[in-house]
């Protein structure tokens, strides 16, 4: 009688009680609740013991992370299962003995180690085998096969890393939150076993049965085969009897194969293992480059025991880390990398934000991340991989498509808030029209699981079925490492091509997915601009610090790539930073040294020449700013000899004046004290007299100038700025271009622009108001603002103001702010003579909890659109909340400044470290500090300091110089001290279209001898046209090239110059040979 067969007669058959079978099923699979009489009961040959395992411990003090070779030679003591291990972040290196039972004799012996935490196993010759995951969760991976089949008395020895954290590190009472520094690990497991592969089998076999049940209609015939299949295994296995565990697996290998390999379905599903590993979250940095090794290795077993699986990995960094620390892992990986089954993918360094970085800092994560991998692995990437991160800039698909790459793979929109993305498979047009071919995992993950809910949702939320039949599914667990778990693979196998199921999936490389993307698909729509991503907008502003290293060292390192650059260029000055190398010293002695270099090219050091230097790195003329110099610079100088000191007498003011004199990118002698009347037309005026202001420099792009300070003269005997605090609690504050007047508290009442006649502070309302707002979000603490933030907000305490310069080269008010009963503020409100823009110079001390400041400014400006900076050009965004995809857009990014114009007249709103602005209404806002709770406890406390200023200008936007204006608030001239026997005039590069900058110019990669030099223009403001760029560096021949530095077209070289044609929001590469 065979056991399928009823043993008793009488039973009944299944009958009509759907949900109360699939309950039955649940429980019958499940661990936990009837583990002793359900499947689980019979998963194990021989149950895992510790008998057979004999472990030692050393822990390695002071939370250090020590090489293979220095820790085996540690000072091993004995420990046992049971035992915990901590502190949070230290790291346990165990020796472990085993001796295999002959009761094991023939079969598959498997080491259980569980540490409650990660770990890593070593072989004793220090080569890596795999990583596990202990623990509970999804992310479970606690076995290693010891041996495929033992002889009995086998012994083995291993050793196994174990770090004190969890997956997604060790956050107390919740993965997010701030980390418990002193938590332990429990050993829960150290045992060799014997698995039933057949009970395990069984279970994933249930595990689909169940999905199909579950994730089909009801009244489809697969789903009720399903059911009916499952539950006769429920009937059929006794878990005290192992043969009926081989019986069940009949009837469902029979239900897999009647279905299997019946064709196509319509829509093709390419299935691609991977493991997103966040180079930074919620562990230390260290642990990611170990995360990396664990992952990965496991990776490369995985692909070994399933032949067609495949595996891709992002980030160059990643890479790195384990080429240089794990070099024998490295090695397998670059094997299977050859078989395209190990795919290196993204081209970029890390996965990257793409709101916050400059134009130029996305393009060298391409640059460094494709040269990266093509040093490498023999290829470029042609698949842009960035599944998370958080929103997507307009100039991405030039930027892709500049860096050699052709496709786009992301899924996090599906994490929006508010709007539902409406495209699968689309074209991603980007600010200046470049598309790239772009897929959006419908399954909505990336780490898929492999299941029937994710084959059925890849179809059912596939948005573009009229367009294409084809989707990738990303499998295996994520964001903290991991990756596919052995299960998976087998489910795949079950699922690919299974009647019944709405797709059939194969395992695929994601460039041949797009290639036949590409081919097959047709009429694909076309997105337009941003990928705007409606979650995590808290993000432009937590982390304060962060976001301000972030702006100044792009643009430091900027003017030291320049500089370098032209040291390089300039026969006899050898200087070529090395960032990478020299990156430990600060860029601010970096940039003094290039600096000094290249002035020394122009004259001998003459100690007896006092003089200053004065440089300038944007691609236009510079004037009518106020130059502060440290008197410090200057020796015996008499500070006298400055029209105005700074009101802590360590600055002496210049004024940098409008003139242009001295021939144009030539080398000159600028004899200050014969010229100085033609030199310096500032002019100022008191009482109706107008005089002369007291020194003028020269400027143009990167001109380099110096003058001699003796020459320096006070003629002044009147104010410029004139500064009037006889008003009622008012403060006046008038240069020859406007009138602002400030209330007692720093806020503005009024700013009138003379020369058109215009109020910008809208009537009745005041400006540089600080406003304080609830900021409890619903679970990203960090990360996420909410909408209703704004119905929840008030006016900060308010301040009192005093005058501490009256001019005449500027005015300083000083204003001081108790925000709160914890936070103060502040600020210097700074006006200079020849300038309508308002600086407002500001020190926070910082201590709240999930409070958000903002600072706002309605202004008299109507008009639907804002124009933000961005990536290489800028974006507009409405003003008002007309829908829902106008209201998502509630806190947006912007770089250097935001715009709000009408016909004829437009205020911007520049600053020097913020990235989160709101306009909407009338309203401008620049958002400043939060203080959210996790994962970071002490976010954003403390002392902050930042600058931002309000500048309007004649014009809309477009005939406005806001661009210029929000590089100049944030790239200084520099002012040196480096002295030369005479003065000089040196200027390297001229563009002569005032909406093409130059924003980058440096040495070629490739280029050892530093004569190769790499120029990056942008057109800024969306128009076109034929640019002649001059030069003084002596150039051979001049090609178009790319992010890639590869050379394209040539271009012609003419009278030490060229002409490069250019359209809107276009990036244009330039390398020049120089000879
Ligand atoms: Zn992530």
């Amino acid at each position: 009688m065979s056991s399928t067969e009823p043993r008793t007669a009488g039973l009944n058959t299944m009958q009509k009680h759907r949900n109360i079978t699939i309950e039955r099923l649940e429980k019958f699979v499940q661990e936990g609740q009837f583990d002793d009489v359900n499947l689980t009961a019979t998963l194990w040959k021989h149950r895992p013991e510790s008998k057979f395992v004999t472990l030692q411990v050393y822990s390695v003090p002071d939370l250090k992370r020590i090489p293979f070779d220095d820790a085996i030679k540690g000072k091993f003591v004995d420990t046992h299962v049971g035992e915990s291990f901590g502190p949070t972040w230290s790291t346990h290196w165990f020796k472990v003995t085993v001796d295999v039972p002959y009761e094991f004799a023939n079969e598959e012996v498997v080491l259980v180690f569980d540490s409650s935490s990660e770990a890593m196993i070593w072989s004793t010759d220090g080569e890596p085998l795999t990583g596990l995951t202990g623990g509970g969760g999804q992310e479970r991976h606690v076995d290693y096969r010891l041996t495929s089949k033992a002889k009995g008395g086998d012994h083995f020895e291993l050793y196994i890393e174990v770090a004190s954290n969890e997956i997604f590190g060790a956050g107390h009472g919740g993965f997010m939150n701030p980390p418990q520094t002193d938590r332990y690990y429990r050993l829960n497991s150290a045992d060799i076993g014997v698995k039933n592969n057949t009970a395990h089998a069984l279970k994933q076999d249930l595990d689909i049965l169940i999905g199909l049940v579950k994730h089909l209609p009801s009244d489809s015939q697969t789903s009720s085969d399903a059911l009916y299949t499952a539950n006769r295994v429920v009937n059929i296995v006794h878990p005290d009897d192992p043969k009926t565990v081989e019986e069940a697996t009949k009837v469902t290998d029979e239900f897999f194969a009647s279905r299997r390999d019946t064709g196509y379905s319509l829509h093709q599903i390419t299935a691609v293992g991977n493991c997103h590993i966040d180079t930074a979250w919620l562990w230390p940095f260290d642990e990611t480059k170990r995360k990396a090794a664990r992952s990965w290795s496991r990776q490369i077993g995985l692909l070994d025991e399933f032949p067609r699986s495949t595996f891709a990995a992002s980030q160059a960094q990643q890479f790195e880390w384990v080429e240089s620390l794990y070099p024998e892992l490295f090695k397998k990986m670059k094997k299977y990398a050859k078989d395209g089954r190990f795919i290196p993918i993204g081209g970029t360094w890390v996965e990257m934000d793409c709101n916050m970085p400059s134009g130029e800092a996305l393009c060298r994560q391409f640059l460094y991340g494709q040269r990266y991998f093509e040093s490498r692995f023999g290829a470029r990437c042609k698949v842009f991989w960035l599944p998370d991160t958080f929103g997507y800039s307009a100039q991405l698909p030039q930027i892709v498509r500049e860096a050699d790459l052709r496709y786009f793979f992301t899924q996090k929109l599906s994490w929006n808030n508010i709007n539902r993305f409406p495209h699968t498979s689309f074209l991603w047009a980007g600010l200046d029209g470049t598309s790239v071919l772009t897929h959006f995992s419908p399954a909505d993950t990336y780490t898929a699981q492999v299941n029937v809910e994710e084959v059925t949702r890849a179809v059912t939320n596939n948005k573009d079925k009229t367009y294409s039949n084809k989707s990738l599914l990303l499998y295996g667990n994520g964001d903290g490492g991991g990756g596919p778990l052995p299960a998976m693979l087998y489910r795949l196998e079950r699922l690919k091509n299974l009647q019944g199921l709405p797709a059939t999936a194969k395992s695929g490389h994601p460039q041949d997915f797009y290639e036949e993307l590409e081919k097959t698909s047709k009429d694909l729509v076309t997105w337009k601009g941003e990928l705007y991503f409606e979650l995590h907008r808290g993000t432009y502003t937590s982390q304060a610090k962060i976001k301000k290293g972030n702006r100044k060292s792009e643009l430091l390192l900027r003017d030291v790539e320049i500089l370098s650059a032209l040291c390089c260029a300039t026969k006899g000055v050898d200087y070529n930073a090395k960032f990478y190398d020299e990156i430990a010293e600060t860029g601010g002695v970096m940039r003094k040294r290039a600096f000094e270099k290249l002035a020394q090219s122009f004259s001998s050091t003459d100690s007896s020449a006092r003089a200053l230097t004065v440089f300038n790195s944007t691609s236009w003329e510079r004037q009518n700013e106020v130059v502060a110099v440290d008197l410090s610079l200057l020796g015996d100088v008499s500070a006298t000899s400055f029209a105005q000191r700074s009101s802590d007498g360590t600055h002496g003011l210049v004024l940098v004046a409008a003139a242009n004199k001295i021939g144009s990118f030539s080398v000159a002698t600028l004899d200050l004290k014969a010229l100085s009347q033609e030199f310096v037309p500032v002019t100022g005026r008191k009482n109706d007299q107008y005089f002369a202001a007291p020194l003028g420099f020269l400027h143009s792009f990167l001109k380099v100038i110096t003058t001699n300070v003796d020459d320096l003269i006070d003629t002044v005997d009147g104010q410029y700025v004139l500064v009037d605090e006889t008003k009622q609690q008012l403060v006046t504050v008038d240069n020859e271009l406007i009138t602002v007047i400030f209330d007692s508290h720093g806020r503005l009442r009024s700013f009138v622009d003379k020369s058109e006649g215009r109020e910008i502070v809208a009537p009745g309302f005041l400006g540089n108001v600080f406003k304080i707002y609830e900021d409890i979000p619903l679970f990203w603490d960090a990360w996420d603002v909410e909408v209703y933030h704004l119905e929840k907000g008030w006016d900060a305490g308010v301040g009192t103001l005093e005058v501490l310069e009256k001019g005449p080269l500027r005015a300083v008010l000083q204003v001081k702010h108790p925000l709160t009963k914890h936070s103060t503020l502040t600020q210097k409100i700074i006006i200079n003579a020849r300038s309508k823009l308002i600086e407002f110079d500001t020190h926070v001390d910082w201590h709240e909890n999930r409070k958000f400041l903002k600072v706002e400014f309605p202004v008299n400006i109507t008009q639907d659109i804002a124009t933000y900076e961005t990536q290489f050009g800028y974006i507009q965004r409405p003003t008002h909340y007309n829908n829902s995809w106008d209201l998502a857009r509630f806190e947006v990014c912007g770089h250097k400044f935001a715009d709000f114009s009408e016909f004829g007249y437009g205020v911007a709103l520049l600053n020097d470290c913020k990235y989160g602005y709101a306009v909407h209404g009338n309203v401008m806002r620049l958002s400043l500090l939060r203080s959210p709770k996790a994962p970071d406890f002490h976010a954003d406390m403390g002392e902050h300091t930042f600058r931002y200023a309000l500048y309007p200008h004649k014009g809309a936007f477009l005939e406005s110089d806001v661009v210029k204006a929000g590089y100049e608030f944030n790239v200084p001239l520099v002012v040196s001290s480096a002295s030369a026997s005479k003065p000089i005039d040196q200027q390297y590069f001229k563009v002569d279209k005032s909406n093409l900058v130059l924003d980058t110019v440096k040495v070629a990669e490739d280029s050892a001898d530093g004569k190769q030099i790499v120029l990056r223009f942008y057109e800024a403001y969306g128009g076109r046209g034929v640019a002649r760029v001059d030069t003084a560096l002596n150039i051979k021949s001049a090609v178009i090239s790319n992010i890639m530095e590869d050379d394209k077209d040539d271009v012609e070289v003419k009278d030490g110059g060229f002409s490069i044609g250019f359209g809107p929001f276009k990036v244009i590469t330039v390398k020049l040979y120089l000879a």
